[in-house]
């Protein structure tokens, strides 16, 4: 057989339901889904593997379609096989192509062939999808080539496309030698045409993805810890108590040790801790709160430390724990006479060693941080109880700062309330917020139970409450104006949402002005509150 009596239309076989070429079945495809399925394969693994799945691809139809032609003829020599490829390529719409150079040297097997093709099907596919592209993008097409010239000689030969249309040029032309001809060159496209070790590619992905989800992590909880520094300080002090203390903050803060600072709830011995960290050496490292008694036991170790993988169910990637998050800078513990006995000896070993061990992994790693904890319990006593380690009560204690009640310190109600009245306007945007004369008495007479704490919430309370921006005594949570509860004995009808704003009053008086708490006795949302309230 020689190429030229080729006619490839009398390979074509159509019947319902069979489409085939030489006895083979073909699958005819839309080409405009093709090129999204091209696209989708690029971005989900890659441009250099998309490459290599579509060469590949074309490189076992390449070979499937030489194996049918040396079935259904008898040829007159390789060459004229090798001729019959353009017809192929031209029947199944793949291109227009044509021979444009052709040498076999039978005796040392060396091969030198160019084929010059136009409107490309993968050209159109990719610039439908895609637009213009930088280089070359025929890669089917050079697998195809390379597949059915390696079978018809019998040995490797391998295409390459030096020019293309979808790069802008006038044609896609395609070189195709065996791999001594092409020698060094060969190295950078002989990847193409080789089958990925999948299963190691996906572990060492899988790898990285954990290596920069670790990284993302600690970003986040240092990104957090950074913002949260610059929330709260440069609260003035009148008062001789809190002057002390914060001088007192200032000397320890230059001192590398532990902390332990006590108070009552609610008198801002985060703030201190955080004002600690701010003036230390670790100011440019995270500082890091965790309060102990709002997690269980398990949760709070894993928490504090991190876990392997597989170290429990649901353990499914390696954690980092808050002590390494903490690295270089400042973890503060708060609420640390309530962790449980179990743990006070992990945490005894950790402050001994500085060294961290995850849960379920055999090693421990050294980590370098400074502690400072928290209590408004009273930790000698705990001690007494059986309930608190002393050796750990040492450890934690090196120094000691008691913060004072507010109440200790009158002199900074009024400049506090200020402060946070300042914040709520911003916050809730009411720009003519301010204090009616008679509510300065009543906020400096008051004991202050809850602290600075009960301070800020009974203000944003009142700030919410309030029509004109006034913020009166009456709207005050009860407890801290002091009135008597006469509503109910009015005699005036009253509307459905004057019942609710009442309502609603009472129960955020009931809570001291906690709207979380609040929104959970009304069983509405904390927003859905907030709403409520702005509308009445
Ligand atoms: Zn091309």
């Amino acid at each position: 057989m020689k190429a030229n009596n080729l006619n490839i239309a009398e390979l074509i076989q159509f019947s319902p339901g069979f489409v085939g070429i030489q006895g083979r079945r073909l699958l005819i495809h839309d080409l405009l889904s093709l090129g999204q399925f091209r696209r989708d394969l690029i971005e989900s693994v890659g441009i250099n593997n998309a490459q290599r799945i579509l060469t590949r691809k074309g490189l076992f139809w390449g070979q499937a379609d030489c194996a049918g032609m040396k079935r259904l003829f008898t040829w007159e020599n390789s060459v004229e096989l090798l001729k019959a490829v353009p017809e192929l390529i031209k029947i199944t719409g793949m291109a227009y192509a044509q021979i444009t150079e052709l040498h076999l040297d039978e005796r040392t097997g060396r091969l030198i062939m160019e084929l010059k093709c136009a409107d490309s099907s993968e050209v159109e596919q990719h610039r439908v999808e895609m637009g213009k592209s930088e280089f070359p993008i025929c890669w089917a097409m050079a697998g195809y080539l390379s597949g059915y010239a390696s079978y018809c000689l019998g040995r490797e030969i391998y295409f390459r496309e030096v020019q293309c249309q979808g790069a802008e040029m006038s044609s896609c032309i395609f070189i195709g030698k065996d791999a001594d001809s092409w020698g060094k060159e060969l190295e950078t496209c002989l990847s193409f045409f080789h089958a990925a070790d999948i299963q190691r590619k996906i572990e060492s992905l899988t790898e990285c993805i954990r290596e920069q989800q670790q990284k993302i992590l600690l970003h986040n909880k240092q990104l957090k810890a950074v913002l949260k520094q610059g929330e709260i300080f440069g609260i003035e002090t009148r008062s001789k108590a809190f002057s002390n203390v914060l001088d007192f903050a200032n000397k320890v803060a230059q001192f590398d040790t532990t902390v332990l600072i006590t108070g009552e709830t609610g008198t801002g011995k985060e703030v201190i801790a955080r004002q600690i960290h701010a003036m230390s050496v670790r100011k440019k490292y995270p500082f890091i709160a965790i309060n102990c008694s709002a997690l269980p036991d398990s949760l709070l170790e894993n928490e504090l430390f991190g876990h392997k993988a597989g170290a429990f169910t649901g353990a499914k990637s390696n954690e980092m724990g808050l002590f390494e998050a903490a690295n270089k800078g400042t973890i503060f513990l708060d609420e640390i006479g309530d962790i449980s006995l179990s743990l006070q000896v992990k945490l005894l070993r950790v402050l001994q060693s500085k060294e961290i061990r995850p849960v379920g992994e055999t090693h421990s790693q050294v980590v370098d941080f400074r502690v400072i904890s928290a209590t408004n319990r009273d930790l000698d006593l705990l001690v007494q109880n059986g309930t608190f380690r002393e050796d750990l009560l040492y450890r934690l204690r090196v120094l000691h700062l008691a913060l004072p009640p507010l109440r200790e310190r009158q002199e900074d109600i009024l400049p506090l309330a200020r402060y946070f009245l300042d914040q709520f306007r911003k916050k809730l945007k009411i720009p003519a917020l301010r204090f009616a004369p008679e509510t300065v008495d009543v906020l400096t007479s008051y004991s202050w139970p809850g602290n600075v704490r009960e301070l800020e919430n009974a203000l944003e309370h009142a700030a919410v409450l309030c029509t004109d921006g006034v913020i009166t005594p009456d709207i005050l949570p009860k407890a801290i104006s002091g009135r008597k509860d006469s509503k109910n004995s009015t005699n005036v009808p009253l509307s459905l949402d004057e019942i609710e704003k009442r309502h609603i009053r009472s129960i955020l008086e009931l809570t001291s002005g906690n709207r979380t708490e609040a929104a959970k006795i009304l069983k509405i949302s904390e927003s859905t509150l907030y709403r409520r309230l702005r509308e009445l």
